[in-house]
């Protein structure tokens, strides 16, 4: 082994054993911080400065972690407690910015793996955002309207302390739409009385940015263009696999359905819906409806349009495609399913959701040279237009659909630009994964280093 090769190998391991030390059984934590370490150490080592610094100790570190509890009382009159998180990682080029989670699943790791995932993509989007996650093990499945907004208000009583426009300003995430952010909103301006752009993914009549529900979906289209004409290929006739069917999933099927492709399966946390004849327009407002009005299942679907087949307990990796679009949650694409994609000729995984691949399905698609982007690229689409939804609520102004989506087009561009910058390697492989993570750690590690040890 070279010099430079052992340096970096021992700087790696002795780097991942202290992480694993300091934030014990946090394994989604862990494994986001790897990918990370993987691509930026071997860069890293060229910028002495950066080690003397601690640049990558102190990244890992969050500037804040605030856990709280949340209160509530459901229908029934029985009181229910949950578990409230707020997870402030890093604001070195601005204000932190990130979603809120409220899933059954949701715990302290998660948390922190989607924070430190949010600073890397946040940098990425050339806007002035820092990296936060917050969240809730609450879950809105099978809850009343009164049950959610009583939850949310709790749960905004107690963050609003910690969050505002200049310093923290949360958007929604897996279970948190418009309905949330609109409870919790309301909670924020009465307990503040003011009103400001604390939250992102706001009604249309209240400071809300045309384009941000269409935008994370929408982004991953269009970065997934950009990577497919690295190849001179594009969406048109392809097939495209898409898994979860809430607002990423909606939006990248409207999307890739537009640009020509057969979009052949959507799912949830319980199987999978099969259309081999493809989704259509009408199809996709009875999916917009099911999901957003009626909040039902998927395997309606099969009810409305018996030609397709539901999957009950299965994901979607074993159908045939061209182009796979991951848009539900993390590590549903395992070594298997990573193998049954390439084995059936997909050769496009473009990321919905945020770190949805398990490094053994990343190995897969790497080593077999196929397109792959990981999510802090490819739906870094939806924190840009909650940025763009900042710069609006600080005009008072409101920009059209068509310039919001002009500027949505142009920041996934520059993204894929910048992975295509860090990212190629020497036989012209792009490698996304790499490209992402320092381009994205460079800007945040020089901000951190001349703003000093703080
Ligand atoms: P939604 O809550 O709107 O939809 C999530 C979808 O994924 C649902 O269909 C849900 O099914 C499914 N899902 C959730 N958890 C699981 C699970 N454990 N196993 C299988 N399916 C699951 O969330 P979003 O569409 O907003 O988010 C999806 C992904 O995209 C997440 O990884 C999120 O972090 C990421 N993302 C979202 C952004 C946004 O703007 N919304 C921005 C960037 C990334 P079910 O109804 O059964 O729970």
């Amino acid at each position: 082994m070279k010099t430079t090769d052992k340096i970096i190998a021992d700087y790696k391991s002795r780097f991942m054993a202290e992480l694993k030390t300091k934030n014990p059984g946090e394994t989604e934590f862990h494994q986001a911080v790897s990918e990370v370490v993987d691509s930026v150490v071997p860069y890293m080592v060229q910028y002495p400065y950066l080690m003397e610094q601690k640049v990558l100790e102190r990244m890992v570190e969050p500037e804040r972690v605030i856990m709280f509890r949340v209160p509530w009382v459901d229908d029934r009159g029985e009181i229910q407690i949950n578990r409230g998180y707020r997870v402030q990682m890093n604001s070195a080029i601005g204000p932190y910015k990130g979603g809120i989670r409220f899933h059954a699943s949701v715990n302290l790791s998660i948390m922190k793996f989607l924070a430190f995932e949010q600073t890397f993509k946040n940098a990425l989007t050339t806007l002035p955002m820092g990296g936060a996650k917050g969240g809730s093990d609450f879950s809105p499945r099978g809850k009343s309207d009164a049950e959610v907004m009583r939850f949310c208000q709790s749960f905004m009583t107690e963050l609003q302390r910690h969050i505002g426009a200049d310093t923290d300003v949360p958007a929604g995430d897996i279970g948190v739409g418009g309905r949330e952010i609109g409870y919790m909103f309301g909670q924020y301006k009465r307990l503040r009385d003011e009103f400001t752009g604390t939250l992102t993914g706001k009604g249309q009549y209240w400071g809300g940015s045309l384009m941000r529900p269409e935008a994370t979906g929408y982004g991953a289209c269009y970065f997934a263009e950009a990577m497919l004409a690295t190849r001179g290929e594009s969406f048109a006739g392809k097939r495209v696999c898409i898994s979860g069917a809430g607002n990423v999933a909606q939006y990248a099927a409207q999307k890739a359905m537009r640009l020509g492709a057969k979009v052949l399966t959507l799912s949830d946390s319980d199987g999978f819906i099969y259309d081999e004849e493809g989704l259509d327009e009408e199809k996709m407002k009875f999916v917009f409806e099911l999901k957003n009005i009626r909040r039902g299942r998927i395997k309606e679907y099969v009810t409305k349009y018996p030609h397709a087949k539901y999957f009950a307990g299965e994901r979607p990796w074993r159908i045939p495609c061209d182009i796979a679009m991951p848009c539900a949650t993390q590590n549903e694409i395992e070594k298997t399913d990573a193998e049954n994609l390439v084995k059936n000729g997909c050769f496009c995984v473009t990321e919905g959701a945020n770190m949805p691949s398990t490094p053994e399905a990343i190995a897969i698609f790497q080593g077999a040279k196929i397109l792959y982007s990981p999510g802090k690229a490819s739906n870094a689409g939806g924190v840009a237009t909650s940025g763009l939804e900042m710069t609006q609520n600080s005009m008072r102004l409101k920009w059209t659909a068509e310039e919001v989506d002009q500027r949505l087009r142009t920041i996934m561009a520059d993204i894929h630009e910048a992975c295509i910058k860090y990212g190629t390697e020497e036989d012209g492989y792009i490698n996304y994964v790499k490209g992402a993570n320092i381009a994205g750690f460079m800007k945040v590690a020089n901000a951190m280093v001349e703003q000093g040890l703080v």
